[in-house]
């Protein structure tokens, strides 16, 4: 937590407030780039940044784009949003609504992600095995956002878009590891009290999702009261026991891709298993064979570790 108090400190002083209330996180601490991207250019730079993870990955992804696996533009009567699905026997397909900003060209390797993971367990696996569980969902799609970042930062000279990239990457970590864990730290406290007989009311749910915030954006934060009835909004609280593996996969993940960028062949044909396991092994297993051991803290301590390098790099810059 001593990091995320320092993340809300350097961002009260990047955008030069008096006060720091919790609808400041939302505001991008570096003027958005007006740069924007072409579904074409996308493609390339996702192509570019990808390339550590191999030759054949790198094919799977271009058979993708070529043979219209993805959806790319807003349509009448399109849904909303980004993700990716298909069934077994047939390849994934990707939803997206592309307008052409950085944050579209991430869900495009973060789509593809889902996407290659389920095509090389439907190969590898028969169809019980084919789908894989929770815990290591969103493993695939942030190894891609977290290799393209680093591809993207090292690409540029350019001191205020380097700001702008470690912004994005920032925000990431913010919302998925620190948020979520917090949620699921709200989760758990609520269940609790559930078991202890405790009557449950909106109010003492309030308090405890205050206090949670408290600790956790740390004495900079303004916690102004509207925060309390946050929790009432949040879909997944209403699927029990799901908000913590965005945590804990984003935190894998940023293991993994540190692992492969090192130029670690054995971590990159490990990851290969991985992508290909489904469900046939625990999750932990599968995560094993990619060298990330999630019975341990290693992995968090290390993705807490690149959150504070970038912050100093952030600050340096
Ligand atoms: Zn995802």
């Amino acid at each position: 937590l001593p990091l995320l108090h320092r993340y809300v400190r350097v961002r009260k002083e990047t955008l030069g407030l008096d006060d720091i209330h919790m609808y400041d996180l939302y505001v991008p601490m570096v003027a958005e780039f007006d740069r924007t991207y072409t579904y074409e250019e996308a493609k390339a730079i996702v192509t570019e940044g990808l390339a550590p993870l191999g030759e054949e990955y790198g094919k799977i992804l271009r058979e993708g784009f070529e043979n219209r696996w993805v959806d790319v533009y807003e349509n009448e009567g399109k849904r909303s949003g980004a993700y990716s699905w298909g069934v077994y026997g047939s390849h994934p397909y990707v939803l997206m609504n592309f307008h052409g900003t950085l944050n579209d060209v991430f869900t495009l390797a973060h789509e593809m992600g889902h996407s290659i993971h389920s095509y090389y367990s439907d190969a590898a696996q028969p169809y019980v095995y084919a789908g894989y569980k929770i815990f290591v969902a969103e493993v695939a799609s942030t190894c891609n956002e977290a290799l393209l970042i680093r591809h993207l930062l090292n690409r540029t000279e350019e001191t205020q878009e380097k700001r702008y990239l470690i912004n994005h990457f920032l925000e990431s970590f913010r919302g998925t590891l620190f948020r979520q864990t917090m949620f699921a730290e709200f989760e758990a406290a609520a269940h609790r009290k559930a078991q202890e007989g405790e009557t449950l009311t909106a109010s003492a749910l309030g308090e405890l999702y205050h206090k949670l915030n408290e600790d956790y954006f740390g004495p900079e934060m303004v916690v102004d009261p509207e925060i309390d009835y946050e929790w009432e909004r949040i879909p997944h609280f209403y699927t029990p026991f799901y908000v913590y593996q965005y945590a804990t996969g984003f935190s894998a993940a940023v293991a993994i891709s540190s692992r492969i960028l090192s130029g670690d062949e054995t971590a990159l044909a490990g990851y290969k298993k991985f992508l290909q396991g489904g469900c046939s092994l625990p999750p932990i297993d599968l995560l094993k064979l990619c060298g990330v051991d999630m019975s341990t803290t290693k992995p968090v301590d290390e993705a807490l570790k690149v959150f504070g390098e970038l912050l100093e790099e952030f600050c340096r810059l």
